[in-house]
């Protein structure tokens, strides 16, 4: 199951990203990818490669998957939802008698999907704190999954270090790389086996869709993750994967706007009375700010802050008009949530805050008038 550790890839590029398709074109072609609602295609005599059935391909796929292939550097494959990308990546690498380990404090689902459904089939896992993630070791761990940041904690780890380690140890690692996208940080880049992503946060970024995707370098897994997908029936709609098709065509401009308003809010909050603790992984003073500023090529959109507690947390969450009080994150709209409200083991004043793209001033002034 060992692959190379990938020695090139392309750099990513967002301006011959948005031109991608357009290379491709013949003269009146459409510039907008169509969407493509089949079931059957015409399909005389032997079968030669061509598509054929709606559940093992289709064309608005294939276009918006060639979007996400660009921007991790790596064959993608798209899923209905974050949740059954990774659910993809469990069933194309472990078997009965293998053991897992998670991050203790990641997505919350991903857990319980290990709990209930993996444990049943004979799979062992384990879970760890991001915080010490790396200190545990990978002896006899076939597969190592990791979020960073962490959500909510936004906790980070060494993803060149973990892959290497588990690498060397035998076993397969996976990334959810949902809170930075590609943009921010490409988790093949530092030679992890699989990347994993729930692209109804950032990557589709309207708020609109559920989606996700499974990259990969290594043939083999992108082969399995391919067959899960058709033998499971796990497979996006038509209209979905063109509305993402549309959201990450504006990506680029998005996350660049959200990182930046982000850097300037947390600097801004950083030392306000109204806060009894923050975490940025942009700011200097933050736990995770040497391994962001060395993996990441940008700090991100999400804002741990500590407010004095829970109806302080919740007057600021529901009264700021530029607030969208929600769970998720990565939308065009700011939004926020107490996670504690989950069960989520974080302070009951713990408010994730997601920066979207409101203009800097406008933002920081209705932030600061609900503080
Ligand atoms: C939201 C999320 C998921 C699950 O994605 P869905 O699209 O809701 O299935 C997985 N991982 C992380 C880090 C997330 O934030």
């Amino acid at each position: 199951m060992m692959s190379e550790t990938p020695k090139t890839h392309s750099p990513l590029q967002p301006g011959a990203l948005l031109h991608k398709r357009g290379q491709a074109l013949d003269k009146g072609a459409p510039i907008a990818p169509p969407i493509t609602t089949t079931s059957m295609f015409h399909l005389p005599g032997q079968p030669d490669g061509s598509d054929y059935y709606g559940r093992a391909t289709n064309p608005t796929w294939k276009e918006t998957e060639a979007l996400l292939a660009a921007l991790e550097g790596a064959p993608t494959l798209l899923f209905p939802s974050g949740m059954a990308a990774i659910t993809a990546a469990f069933f194309a690498t472990l078997r009965a008698g293998m053991r897992v380990l998670l991050p203790s404090d990641g997505y919350y689902a991903t857990r319980r999907l290990a709990e209930r459904f993996l444990a049943p089939l004979g799979v062992t896992f384990e879970e760890r704190a991001t915080a010490d993630f790396i200190a545990g070791g990978f002896a006899g761990y076939d597969v190592v999954f990791v979020e960073t940041p962490s959500n909510p904690g936004l906790d980070m780890i060494d993803l060149a270090d973990v892959a290497a380690q588990v690498r060397a140890a035998g076993g397969i690692t996976i990334a959810d790389n949902t809170t930075l996208t590609p943009l921010g940080q490409r988790p093949l880049d530092h030679g992890v086996d699989i990347v994993v992503s729930s692209d109804t946060k950032c990557m589709g970024g309207h708020s609109d869709l559920l989606a996700g995707h499974v990259a990969s370098r290594d043939a083999a897994l992108i082969e399995a993750v391919e067959s899960w997908r058709m033998m499971s029936g796990s497979i996006p709609g038509a209209h979905t994967a063109w509305l993402l098709h549309r959201g990450l065509e504006t990506l680029e401009v998005r996350f660049d706007r959200m990182c930046t308003t982000a850097e300037v809010m947390a600097t801004r909050l950083a030392d306000h009375p109204a806060l009894r603790h923050l975490r940025y992984p942009g700011l200097p003073q933050d736990p995770a700010h040497n391994l962001a500023q060395s993996q990441c090529a940008r700090f991100g959109f999400l804002i741990g802050m500590t407010l004095k507690d829970e109806a302080a947390a919740e007057t600021f969450i529901n009264t700021c008009p530029l607030i969208r009080p929600a769970t998720s994150f990565g939308g065009i709209h700011t939004s926020a949530e107490r996670r504690a409200r989950w069960g989520d083991a974080v302070d009951p004043g713990f408010v994730r805050l997601s920066i979207g793209v409101e203009p800097v001033e406008e933002l920081w002034e209705a932030i600061s008038a609900a503080l």
